[in-house]
């Protein structure tokens, strides 16, 4: 079965003691609660280590937003999958919008970096996603299959499954525009067939397609409801724990 993730991604936000306080409301809020998903924050790479060592990681995972696709050596300046593994951390964001439409990354490095987060034993959240005039052109479907295609297709079925998926439409993230609960539906479960084709029905069956695009505890609830969509990945709304927390009780 399949699980259920509510992830943040903190993106470029917060200094290491605001990184610290909010890591720790987050721990702190999920005492309370019987949380039905699994909850993850990724963080800026400087707060990894010391956001590890005041989370309860029975209860919270941590990841980073990114890694090299490179192992080790003259690369000034990057961060590499063993590094971050070596923080405590278990899962990395990839494949992000902004990190590809910011800063150049392709399929090509993209498929270095998975390699490299599985091999140092990291849980990829694998980003996929349109822009708004690839939907408006009605090519949606198309794009993301490519992108899952040129990055992820050459993995093993048994690497595949380590996967967990992130549907992040670009027009939907940090714009306050939300996929419409059927939008969401019908791109993931779009997505799972396109899984099943390669890898079979288990496989896809078992893969955690989590959306992302504005998603705030006032929509999580519908979101979540749809059968394909399995969580959410979370910007804006997992800055503030109450937020967060709204988002993580929607299910
Ligand atoms: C994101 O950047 O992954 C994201 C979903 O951002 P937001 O929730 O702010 O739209």
């Amino acid at each position: 079965m399949r699980k259920n993730i509510v992830a943040g991604n903190w993106k470029m936000n917060t200094t290491l003691p605001e990184g610290l306080q909010l890591a720790k409301e987050v721990n702190d809020a999920l005492k309370g609660v019987d949380a039905k998903c699994d909850v993850i924050i990724c963080v800026p790479f400087t707060h990894l280590a010391s956001i590890n060592g005041v989370i309860d990681k029975n209860r919270l995972g941590l990841g980073a937003e990114n890694c090299a696709d490179h192992v080790s050596g003259a690369y000034t300046g990057e961060v590499s999958a063993p590094m971050v593994a070596s923080t405590g951390a278990t899962y990395v964001i990839l494949g992000h919008s902004e990190r590809r439409q910011y800063y150049g990354e392709t399929s090509e490095t993209l498929k270095e970096k998975v390699k490299l987060a599985l091999a140092n034993g990291l849980t990829p959240i694998f980003c996929i996603g349109e822009v708004l005039e690839e939907r408006e052109a009605g090519k949606h479907f198309e794009v993301v299959k490519t992108q899952i295609e040129d990055a992820l297709f050459d993995l093993s079925a048994e690497d595949f499954s380590k996967l967990i998926l992130a549907y992040e439409p670009v027009w939907a993230i940090g714009t306050g525009k939300t996929a419409t609960d059927d939008q969401a539906q019908e791109i993931h479960a779009y997505i799972r067939s396109v899984i099943e084709g390669k890898y079979g029905k288990e496989v896809a069956e078992n893969t955690s397609i989590l959306y992302g695009g504005s998603c705030k505890p006032s929509n999580a609830k519908a979101l979540f409801a749809k059968p394909d969509v399995d969580g959410g990945l979370i910007g804006g709304a997992a800055l503030k724990a109450d937020s967060f927390m709204g988002i993580v009780e929607a299910f």
